[in-house]
């Protein structure tokens, strides 16, 4: 090669210039962690020389040096590594060859990252910023000449010798207009922070600062912004608590002392190094600002590692390094990459022997961060089949007593007396310790446990539960009377007349507030004096239901429209009730018997027209026969109305009913406003 050439950058398609300035408009800033990590890695192959002998000369300071020159409008990267002969810059820097060019470009075009690594383009990435770019370069090998690239961002280049004292490599860019912002020394040092700032070599920008009768002046010190030995690659031998909390501080300034580190080292079947740290998750979930961040070989490439751990990982902090990890490709690729779901799976595999070493070694500890660790550990379980796996035997539960148990330990504690006549044990839960005070009290007094589960994802580790569990059921404590939340041997039957089931029916639904939205089916049910007189119950079915719903599942819209529906439980074998009975029988008897056989007769009727129709389709049916049914039906409906106003009025004298009812909606929490006023004042009054 000539001392001076001129020459056109090998590529195949016509340009690729046009292509790095107006498509990778999105990550302009990454030309600055391509230059000094190609200065770096310039610097790492010359101590690698030198530590084989294949370099004798001194290794000297190898500091890499950034400068901006504001007037000239420059950049400098500057390395003291092997630098670059002619035939070097013509192999590595002139040659671009690629193929399918344009049709990639237009794949990516939003994606500079995926172009770069696509390519090998890394320091072309300096021509998104700037009109032209310079390479002094003086190479390690003795005799070479130095050299002097400059292309101006156009196929021409050229290439002629130069003088260089030192050996090693500065790239000069000249920053054109639409990017000047980067010349400015905030900008890149803050640039230098997000992504060199773990580098493995010693990067200064500038002089360290000081002080100084009031005026901030320039030290003789360089102002080295990296630290070349972070945490996650040293020894876990050699580090002590303190170091990772001080990392963890670095690494994110505003948050809260995590809870758990777990320090990474993996060289087969991949490289990966790491340090995670499970943080102090709130309850709720607050969107993740501290996320993981993704290294390659000491160099920040990106935080959003959605495709590279599991999601419920995401919600750890901390660093992850792999040179193995297909960085700059593309995300789709990386998802169906085979090293990526290794990866991930090592992961998962790690954190679950974290926890599980922390649960056997201190299980104090790990209780008393059971709470902040809940959310993370349920959604895993959720998520990840073999994480579950992993997580059952230290995952826990609470009860309402505030004691925490495994799976394996609750299972023991609640196996004698919570299995019902079927032989399926019966999990008792709460949702609300407050709110639903009474039924765990009386729940706690025929000897059960209840749990507590009052958690985002409880309703979803039920579930999940349910179906691990052998035979067995989780019931809300207040999704029945306790009598009936195991049931243990069949009930006896109600001894009720129709007509007496009927009154109370009527007697107690005009105690019952009307809301909207709200259902209630008045039962009963014979459960003595000791019990209860009156019961509010919702259905554990619909009631999960209604909480999927509420959590936003698709498929669990349909219920989250349909009324709350509770039943009102009598007890018909409690003395109030019986008491009940007999008065309204007293009162309401007589005046309800003519509407009573009115009624009967009425549905007589309707029944002979049935009886005659009966094998007659409907198109059949005499017009006359139509109408008249339709007439008595109304009939009927008027009858029972007045009827139920006999009771309505007999509820208004008597004030027992309404106390009943009253105090069944107060365990609930459901007794609000003027209900609420108007049931201390009858309280009052009936003192
Ligand atoms: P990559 O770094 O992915 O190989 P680049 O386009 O960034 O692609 O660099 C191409 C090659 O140019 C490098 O592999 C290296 O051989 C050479 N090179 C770039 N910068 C330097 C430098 N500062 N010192 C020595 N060689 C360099």
């Amino acid at each position: 090669m000539s001392n001076n050439t001129k020459g056109t950058i090998g590529v195949t398609s016509d340009n690729i210039f046009p292509i790095i300035k107006k498509f990778l408009y999105s990550d302009h800033e990454i030309f600055l962690r391509e230059l000094v990590s190609n200065a770096v890695d310039a610097t790492q192959k010359l101590k690698t020389l030198a530590s084989v002998g294949d370099f004798k000369g001194e290794l000297g300071d190898l500091t890499v040096r950034i400068s901006i020159d504001k007037k000239k409008k420059t950049i400098s990267v500057s390395d003291k590594g092997i630098g670059m002969t002619a035939e070097e810059i013509e192999r590595y820097i002139n040659q671009i060859a690629f193929s399918g060019a344009e049709e990639f470009v237009e794949k990516y075009k939003n994606d500079a990252q995926s172009i770069i690594g696509h390519f090998g383009l890394g320091f072309y990435s300096a021509f998104m910023v700037s009109e032209k770019v310079e390479i002094f370069t003086q190479s390690y090998q003795e005799n070479a000449p130095a050299m002097h690239w400059s292309c101006k961002g156009d196929p021409e280049f050229t290439l002629k010798e130069t003088i260089k004292s030192e050996r090693g490599t500065d790239i000069v860019l000249h920053i054109d207009k639409d990017n000047e912002d980067f010349l400015e020394e905030q900008k890149i040092t803050e640039l230098l922070h997000k992504y060199c700032r773990f580098l493995p070599v010693e990067i200064a920008f500038g002089k360290k600062k000081e002080w100084k009768d009031g005026k901030e002046v320039e030290t003789d010190e360089d102002n080295i912004i990296n630290d070349t030995q972070p945490l996650w690659t040293r020894k876990p031998a050699n580090l002590t608590d303190e170091d990772y909390a001080k990392f963890y501080r670095d690494l994110y300034p505003m948050a809260d002392e995590p809870l758990f580190h777990i320090h990474l080292n993996v060289d087969f079947p991949f490289n990966l190094t790491g340090v995670l740290y499970f943080p102090k998750i709130k309850n709720n979930f607050e969107i993740q600002r501290n996320k993981i961040q993704l290294y390659c070989n000491q160099v920040f490439v990106t935080d959003a590692v959605e495709n590279i751990v599991p999601e419920y990982l995401t919600l750890l902090n901390g660093v992850i390094d792999s040179p193995d990890i297909p960085l700059n490709v593309s995300r789709s690729y990386l998802q169906s990459d085979q090293n990526v779901k290794k990866i991930s799976s090592h992961i998962t595999k790690k954190v679950a022997d974290r926890l599980a070493e922390i649960f056997k070694n201190d299980r104090p500890q790990f209780e008393e961060k059971w709470n902040d660790l809940k959310i993370f550990i349920q959604y895993g379980m959720l998520s990840d089949e073999k994480f579950y796996e992993r997580a059952e035997k230290f995952a826990l539960l609470t009860n309402t007593d505030g004691k925490l148990f495994t799976f394996e330990e609750y299972k023991d504690l609640i196996a004698e007396n919570q299995k019902d006549k079927d032989g399926t044990l019966i999990y008792l839960y709460a949702t609300n310790a407050d709110g639903q005070y009474t039924y765990i009290n009386a729940a706690k007094a025929k000897g059960y446990d209840v749990l507590l589960m009052d958690g985002q994802l409880d309703i979803h580790a039920i579930g999940q539960m349910e179906q691990k569990f052998e035979k067995s059921r989780f019931v809300r404590v207040d999704s029945d009377v306790v009598e009936k939340l195991i049931v243990k041997s069949d009930v006896s039957e109600v001894n009720l007349a129709d007509n007496q089931r009927d009154a109370l029916i009527d007697i107690f639904n005009s105690a019952l507030p009307k809301q909207d939205k709200t259902n209630f089916i008045v039962t009963f049910e014979n459960l003595g004096a000791a019990a209860n007189p009156v019961f509010i119950t919702q259905n554990e079915f619909m009631r999960r239901m209604k909480d999927m719903s509420a959590l936003g599942g698709g498929m669990y819209s349909f219920y989250g429209d349909m009324p709350d529906s509770f039943a009102l439980v009598v007890n018909a074998t409690h003395p109030l009730v019986e008491n009940i009975l007999k008065n309204q029988q007293e009162i309401c008897d007589e005046k309800v018997a003519p509407f009573i056989s009115q009624i009967a007769e009425n549905q007589k009727n309707i029944d002979e027209i049935d009886e005659r129709n009966k094998s007659k389709k409907y198109d059949e049916i005499p017009q006359e026969d139509k109408t008249s049914k339709e007439e008595l039906r109304k009939k009927i409906e008027d009858l029972k109305a007045e009827k139920r106003q006999i009771y309505a009025d007999y509820v208004a004298e008597n004030k027992q009913v309404g106390q009943l009812v009253d105090l069944a909606l107060l365990a609930n929490n459901m007794l609000k406003g003027e209900a609420l006023a108007n049931f201390v004042k009858r309280s009052v009054e009936m003192m």
